[in-house]
Formats: C-alpha cells, structure tokens, sequence
C-alpha cells in the first residue's frame, strides 16, 4: 500500500503545525511520498509565503533588491526552524536570496515558498528532499509534460522508500522554473501519486472533506461523503477551490482515488473523490453548490441567427482574435451569450471585442452587463431527479432574487445559475438550504 499526501498551506503555516504534519505522516508507514505547500496564513490577516514572495519579486523587478517582503519570508523559515530546532536555515536562505536576485522570475522567486518548506520537511522526517525542479516537466507549450514527468519521477523514486518533493512548480522547456497556477501543489501532489503508483492520494487540509458549499458563506455546510471525478472537476471550476480544479488529470488515467483530509482533526472521516466509474450512486439529488464572482456576459441577438452559416464561428472568431476564453455560452434561437471573467474584459478589450463582434455579424442588438456571479449546482442526480430546476429555481424566486442567466451544461451533471455580484451570497445560501436543510 502506498499512499502520497499533500499538505497545504496552513497545515506548513507555522512549527507546531508542521510538527504536525511530522506526526501525521509518521503515524502510517504506507505514507511514503510527502508533497508539501509554502507555509500559509497563520491567522486571518496573516501574509501567505507565496504571496510575500510575488511581492519579493515586485521589488526585484523595480528596486533590484528583495525588500521588506523577503525580510518576512526569512523571519517566518527562521521561526519555523527555530520552533522545530533545525539546523542550517539560515544559509540556505542565504543562498535562495541570492537565486531571486539572480533569476529575477516572477515564477522562480514564488517557487522558494515551496522549496524550503520541502527541505525543512524533508530534514524533520529524516528522509530525503527532491526537488521537484528535476522531475516536473513543462513542454514548449507551457503545459505539463505528462509523460516526461512521470518516467523522471518513477525513476527518481526507484529506491527511495521515504521522501519529501516540493509542490507548486517544475521547470519549463528552457530550463527555467516554472509553476502552476495559484493552488497548483495539489496538482504536484496528484503527479506524485500517479508516478508512485499510489494506492491512495491523502491531500491534507483545514477542513474535515469538501464540504457541500463554501463555508465561508453558509455556516456549517455538510460533508460530502464521496464525489466522482467528474463532480470534483465540475464543483472545483466553479469555485469550491479546496482541491486545484486540474489535480484530477494525473489520477485519472490510473484510477487513483483522492482523499481530502483535515490536518487539525485527523481523526475525522473527510471525503473521497472516486473515479466516475467506481463511484456509487446515492439518492441524493445534489451533491454540491459552488460558485465564483465576477463574469461579464456579452449578449447577441439577431432574427435567423441560427439559419446564418457561419454565425457562430465568426463571433468565435473574434474571441480568438483577442485571445479571449469563455466559460459559458448559453444560446437560443436568436440569441446568444457569452459568459466571461471580467478580468479578461479591463484596459477597453471589451469594447473592441463588441465593435469587432458588430462588424462581423451585425447583430439587431448587442449589449453587456457584468457584476455578474455564477452559482453551479452539481451531482449525477440532478438527471434521475425529476423537477430539480423548478426546485432550483423556486427556492431562488422565493429569496425575491432575479435570474440573469441560465445554463444547463450538456453532461446533465451541472445547472449554472447567473446572478447580479450583489446576490450571490444569499443565492448560494437559498440553493443550499433547498437541497440540504429540508
Ligand atoms: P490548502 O492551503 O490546504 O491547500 P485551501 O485554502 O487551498 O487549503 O483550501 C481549503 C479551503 O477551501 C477551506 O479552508 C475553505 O475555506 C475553502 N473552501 C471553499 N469551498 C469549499 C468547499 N466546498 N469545501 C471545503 N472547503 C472549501
Ligand atoms: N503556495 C501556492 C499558493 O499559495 C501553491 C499551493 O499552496 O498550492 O498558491
Ligand atoms: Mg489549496
């Protein structure tokens, strides 16, 4: 039996968290693979390492010099290893200050949370550290070098009963440090377990399991016993951000199931997310609430739009013309929709995506509205379910809130609610008390 377990942020976020951590993987000796994240926020107003070393590398770019920012950095390992009575900290610090000079990345400077929290990791288990520098590969295309990174690994651990790997980056096809997107080290972790050929991957966290709705928003959701794959990818997307949306790729292929479970109670069940196929249908309608903030819709309306050869790959063209991606694009007869992150609109793009759009179609009528949030509803039930949307969308007329967008995505797994940014907190506390208080 070999399980890999990932520890995040707060569980790295100090020394008595990390002793535990220590604890936890001694305490089961199929825990052979460690992969660690950058110590997070100790309390709410708390600086997480990542974000003190994007900051380090602000003032690299500008001033030439690490700052204030690396300061804290230093202070935070310092205390780590004081608290744990490591030895050498100090030098390596040093040393990593010196790389961020250096290397003058973006990437590389956000990479050394990870880096050091490893080698602190890998020094208390007594086992050893492997960078994962080494290992995970990027291509020419940015993306993951599956197939590169799995032999490196396989390889790399051949041997190695025991051993400590950095989350969060690897290294692109230049030779230069590169790292996923925010949240990533549950990414490395699925890597891990995948070339360890794990039995189980342990991702180890500060809540007791994926909860059925952010509990920064409704108090005290339910836990989600089980979840497949695809229910993960779905609610993970959408914004339930307590597993990387992209860390079921690795698994996938080889059936590794994942287990979300709390670091501060160890003791507690937590939930496993299952392979589509493995996973046991229950009576449950909904397995989960998700949503995220800030979308902008592009709204096109012509008469026979849908005769029109070519509507939509002309409107599709000019997206790609901007290098714009969108979530959703929910559609009718005449009309269409297309829902996009905001962020992707500042600086006037959205203005000349909408020009570009009026040249090439000539749409009767164009507009935007954004402020606009989505709220996915998700579980393999809805489909068996009869009469899901009225509930859905009952619950939420009774809460004396307007729809402004609807899409029911095309696997029967999702129904994506639009909602004004100023509703979206009591939306998700409408639909949650629908589908789990009743
Ligand atoms: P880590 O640092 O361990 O990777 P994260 O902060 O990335 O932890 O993820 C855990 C957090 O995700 C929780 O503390 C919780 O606030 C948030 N979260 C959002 N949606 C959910 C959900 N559906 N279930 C559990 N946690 C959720
Ligand atoms: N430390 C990185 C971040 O804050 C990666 C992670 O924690 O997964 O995003
Ligand atoms: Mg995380």
């Amino acid at each position: 039996m070999i399980k890999v377990c990932k520890f995040g942020g707060t569980s790295m976020a100090d020394g008595t968290n990390i002793a535990r951590v220590a604890d936890i993987v001694n305490a089961d000796p199929a825990r052979r693979y460690v992969v660690v994240s950058a110590p997070g926020k100790r309390y709410g107003a708390d600086i997480k390492i990542t974000d003190l070393l994007y900051e380090t590398a602000k003032n690299v770019r500008e001033t030439g010099a690490a700052g204030e920012a690396f300061e804290k950095v230093k202070e935070r390992f310092l205390g780590i290893a004081r608290e744990l009575k490591l030895e050498g900290i100090e030098q390596i610090l040093l040393e990593t200050e010196a790389e961020i000079l250096r290397e003058n990345s973006e990437d590389f400077a956000a990479s050394r949370g990870e880096y050091l929290s490893a080698r602190i990791t890998a020094q208390l288990l007594g086992v050893p550290f492997l960078d994962a520098r080494r290992y995970v590969k990027f291509g020419a295309d940015g993306k993951l070098d599956g197939e590169k990174t799995f032999a490196l690994l396989r390889e790399g651990l051949k041997g190695i009963p025991r051993a400590v790997v950095s989350g969060f980056y690897g290294e692109d096809a230049n030779g230069k440090v590169k790292t996923f997107s925010r949240g990533g080290s549950d990414i490395s972790g699925a890597i891990v377990a995948r070339a360890a050929g794990a039995d189980l991957y342990e991702n180890w966290t500060d809540v007791s399991g994926f909860l059925a709705c952010d509990p920064r928003i409704v108090q005290n959701p339910r836990r989600i016993r089980s979840l497949s794959y695809k229910e993960l990818r779905e609610l993970s997307y959408m914004g339930a951000n307590v597993l990387h949306s992209e860390s079921i790729f690795p698994v996938r292929e080889a059936d590794i199931p994942i287990r979300i479970k709390n670091t501060f109670r160890p003791e507690d069940e937590g939930t496993d997310i299952l392979p589509t196929s493995k996973y046991r249908f229950t009576e449950k309608t909904v397995t989960g609430i998700a949503g995220k903030k800030n979308f902008t819709v592009i709204f096109i309306e012509k008469s026979l739009m849908n005769a029109e050869i070519g509507f939509t790959h002309k409107v599709l063209t000019v997206l790609l013309k901007h290098g714009i991606s969108f979530e959703h694009m929910p559609s009718g007869i005449d009309t269409m929709s297309f829902v996009i992150d905001s962020e992707e609109l500042k600086n006037g793009v959205l203005e000349e995506i909408c020009r570009d759009i009026e040249a090439a179609v000539k749409p009767d009528n164009l507009h935007t509205y954004d402020d606009i949030s989505l709220i996915a509803v998700v579980g393999h039930g809805m489909s068996r379910n009869v009469g899901t949307s009225a509930r859905l969308f009952g619950a939420i007329a009774r809460a004396g809130i307007n729809v402004r967008m609807i899409d029911q995505g095309s696997s029967e797994l999702n129904i994506i609610v639009g909602v004004d940014n100023e509703n979206y907190e009591r939306t998700l506390r409408a639909v949650y008390d629908e589908f789990f208080n009743e």
